[in-house]
């Protein structure tokens, strides 16, 4: 069976560079419509049911902003 993940991005941390985004191999992740309290606009879960805990994203982030758990 293929794993399963649960990536959880920290919002605040974010600086919405979405290089995250390009290296979701099943995009899971997207953009967000709602700046942080810093004005940048994060990216986020958008399809939790896709995520397959492959860690390409928390390894990608430059601010840390991402944690995968394996499920
Ligand atoms: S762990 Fe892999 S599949 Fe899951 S959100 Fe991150 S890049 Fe996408
Ligand atoms: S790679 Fe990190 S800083 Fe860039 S959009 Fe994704 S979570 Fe935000």
């Amino acid at each position: 069976m293929a794993n399963k993940g649960k990536p959880v991005i920290d919002r605040e941390r974010c600086k919405g560079c979405l290089l995250c985004v390009r290296a979701c191999p099943t995009k899971t992740l997207g953009p967000e419509t709602k700046p942080n309290s810093w004005g940048y606009y994060p990216s986020s879960v958008i399809a939790p049911e896709k995520c397959i805990a492959c860690g390409n994203c928390y390894q990608v982030c430059p601010d840390v902003a991402i944690t995968v758990y394996k499920l």
